[in-house]
């Protein structure tokens, strides 16, 4: 299963595949229209993003084209504020559409979902459940709980912890949330992520006995069981 992203921006393009990897998702790139619209056409990927800025060949046109032949998800990158795209995407076939810049556990998170949409036979409830010990995460009802206790959590608490879920265990550093589930500059100076940590620990850890996410001096943060 893997995600074809049709980018002309090398970084962009690199950034996201990159972040998908760490997401357990395998991607191509294409950095041209007409390039991504040939690979999207010969082999099967489980869904696309696609930007709607693009040399030659723009967004729209590759979609047009594309839809002639095949269903594959498209979830469409727009420049911010330009409504009148995402209205065009939508009507010209786009499964979903997130407006650039974008906090990479958004674009991750719908991801997922377009590809649960677009396999209903072989998405098991497993796929979307993220789960330590206690701590529980559904992904698609976006609910979590410990112990079946509910807990209510804003959304970038939601996107924090669903990372630490994903990747439990491995230490993250303060950039590397920052860039994860804030947005791609974000300015490391500011306190946003030990505030973001401190309110989720208040919510997920503090009710209860033993604590799961903890401080690694000097390196970052780390969700995991500790004896
Ligand atoms: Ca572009």
């Amino acid at each position: 299963m893997k995600i074809l992203i049709i980018e002309d921006e090398v970084k962009l393009a690199e950034y996201l595949r990159k972040g998908l990897g760490s997401a357990g998702l395998a991607s191509d790139i294409a950095n041209d229209g007409l390039t991504g619209l040939h690979m999207a056409l010969e082999f099967d990927y489980a869904a696309i993003i696609l930007d709607s800025m693009l040399p030659g060949l723009d967004g729209l046109g590759v979609l047009a084209a594309l839809r002639q032949r095949k269903q594959t998800p498209v979830l469409m990158l727009t420049a911010l504020g330009k409504v009148e795209d995402r209205v065009k995407g939508l009507q010209s076939g786009a499964d979903d559409y997130l407006v650039k810049p974008f906090a990479f556990s958004e674009l991750t998170a719908r991801i997922q979902v377009l590809l649960r949409r677009s396999s209903p036979t072989n998405s098991d409830t497993q796929s979307n459940l993220l789960c330590l010990e206690g701590l529980e995460m559904d992904l698609g009802r976006r609910r979590v709980s410990r112990n079946g206790q509910r807990i209510d959590l804003s959304s970038k608490e939601f996107q924090l912890l669903s990372l630490f879920l994903r990747r439990k265990g491995e230490v993250l550093s303060r950039a590397e949330i920052a860039e994860q589930v804030w947005d791609m500059n974000f300015d490391s100076n500011t306190n946003v992520v030990e505030v973001a940590i401190k309110r989720l620990r208040g919510k997920i850890d503090t009710p209860f006995s033993t604590p799961l996410l903890h401080t690694v001096r000097g390196m970052g943060y780390v969700l995991e069981v500790r004896s």
